[in-house]
């Protein structure tokens, strides 16, 4: 198939990954880049915005059946509020865009554009819990953030202002904050395996990387194809630091007022850069069913002779699906040929396309041809709404078990500094071992290779022998530690 040099992807995904990320994301008409002077900015074109509407319906409704309300707060937290919670003010301090006019007058107290938004939530949830019957109280809102990152900003995958969900509820107990802070990782795990087709890792950052403030941060990672690590999700228990800072207490069933428990959780559209960068090829991007704009597009394949029956054979089709539910596209444009659209459709990631030519009319078929490997089968035009569910079933296998040999295949063990630098260096990958828990063993692998200790996994995932030696200092191993770079 000739590639149109003009409208395809030039770049390749295994030599020349950043590029070729660009590229996908801008021709699949997904973003575009801001104005100059306003670096790490996007503009979200529809096409990408259809993305981030399915996954946030997808969790918008794993979090409602769970007890979670929508609710939304202002784009500003006044700076006292902000300093109210000491980790929190030095977290983001670096990050934080400032409001100091509104118009031409300046204003009595700076405003911080929201980093997060726990300094205005909690001071309201202080307001909205009196006693143990108001716990456990759960909000939830959809909404942007700004950070302002030092590191290169990449559509999606990190940028100035993103577009996220952050999760905050309060609880009686400690134990009642962590369940609920394993149920939104379960949801995030959930969301990225079901509809995203990526497998993900789960467990927690080290102490010295918690989210400002944490008692505990636990992550989704997911694994890339060019090796480095997404940190795909967070979900923080807050133990009772923000509680205390903000005054969150409740009277229990003895009339005794105690400090709630408290939890912050938080998936971006960074899920989308892992998206993109995990399926797609150099013909542009691939989406699972589940989540494309398009699962099927029609293509007619006529001379000027067979126009007419092909067009209502195909229409006939398309309306079948319709009807099933199936999101489907037709096109019959008359000023591109067949050869130009399927290059365009595959560029935009639609998961699978049917071929209708007068060879399919005359023998009530179909050709239908997936997306992520050009496999070809006919299909009988009778029964076309159900079977092509077992395409999508099919293809979306296909992705699934690609990113999940690719996580297999590069989880690799070291037991010294050595090993785990020439590990990364030649493979990428996640390199794990036992580790003491200090962070100056963390900095010598950071130092020279950029890699850290993205995750360790929970104790009842992997469990650590008793006699495990720290790789890198020789001491007592607590805990497993997975090395990565990470995005
Ligand atoms: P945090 O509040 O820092 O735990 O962030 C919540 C989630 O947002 C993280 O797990 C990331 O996946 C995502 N995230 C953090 N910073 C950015 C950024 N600059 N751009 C896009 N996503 C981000």
């Amino acid at each position: 198939m000739s590639k149109n040099q003009e409208l395809g992807i030039t770049e390749s995904k295994e030599h020349n990954t950043g590029e070729w990320y660009a590229e996908v994301v801008q021709k699949a008409g997904l973003a575009n880049y801001a104005p100059e002077g306003m670096s790490g900015f996007i503009i979200t074109r529809p096409r990408g915005y259809a993305l981030w509407e399915s996954i946030q319906q997808n969790l918008d409704a794993k979090f409602k059946k769970t007890g979670v309300q929508n609710a939304y707060f202002p784009l500003f937290i006044p700076e006292s509020y902000l300093e109210r919670e000491k980790d929190i003010v030095e977290g983001f301090d670096p990050e934080v865009a400032w409001v100091t006019h509104g118009g031409h007058d300046e204003l009595e107290e700076r405003l911080a554009v929201r980093p997060t938004s726990e300094s205005i939530i909690a001071p309201y949830m202080a307001q909205w819990v009196r006693s143990h019957r108001d716990l456990p109280l759960r909000v939830n809102q959809w909404a942007s953030v700004v950070r302002w990152e030092a590191t290169d900003t990449k559509p999606f995958f990190r940028t100035k202002e993103f577009l996220w969900q952050e999760g905050h509820t309060a609880h009686e107990t400690h134990d009642d904050a962590w369940e609920e802070t394993i149920t939104r990782l379960d949801q995030y795990q959930s969301m990225y395996e079901d509809l995203l087709a990526i497998p993900v890792l789960r467990g927690q950052k080290p102490d010295h990387d918690k989210f400002p403030g944490a008692h505990t941060t636990t992550t989704v990672e997911a694994l890339m194809p060019d090796g480095k690590s997404v940190q795909a999700g967070t979900s923080h228990h807050l133990g009772t630091s923000f509680a205390e800072a903000f005054d969150i207490t409740y009277s229990d069933e003895d009339d005794e007022i105690q400090a709630a428990h408290t939890t912050s959780w938080g998936l971006s559209w960074r899920s989308l850069g892992a998206l993109i960068m995990t399926h797609s090829d150099d013909q542009g991007l691939v989406l699972p069913p589940t989540i494309a704009p398009e699962q099927v597009v029609i293509v007619p394949i006529w001379q000027e002779d067979t126009q007419e029956e092909v067009l209502s054979y195909a229409e006939g089709v398309k309306k079948e699906l319709e009807d099933a539910g199936i999101r489907v596209e037709l096109d019959a444009r008359e000023q591109h040929n067949p050869g130009f659209k399927f290059n365009e459709w595959e560029l935009k990631g639609v998961p699978v396309r049917f071929e209708i030519g007068p060879y399919e009319v005359a023998d009530e078929e179909i050709t239908v041809v997936h997306r992520p490997d050009g496999e070809s089968t006919k299909e009988d035009r009778d029964g076309i709404a159900e079977a092509v569910i077992d395409h999508f079933d099919e293809v979306y296998a296909k992705l699934y078990a690609t990113a999940e040999e690719n996580l297999a295949e590069n989880v690799r063990e070291a037991d010294s500094r050595e090993e785990i630098l020439g590990t990364i260096g030649q493979h990428g990958g996640y390199v794990k071992t036992p580790w003491c828990g200090d962070e100056s063993c963390e900095d010598v692998i950071k130092e020279p290779l950029s890699a850290e200790i993205v995750m360790c996994p929970f104790d009842d995932d992997e469990a650590l022998d008793d006699d495990a030696v720290c790789s890198i200092c020789g001491e007592q191993a607590t805990q497993t530690a997975y090395f990565a770079k990470n995005y």
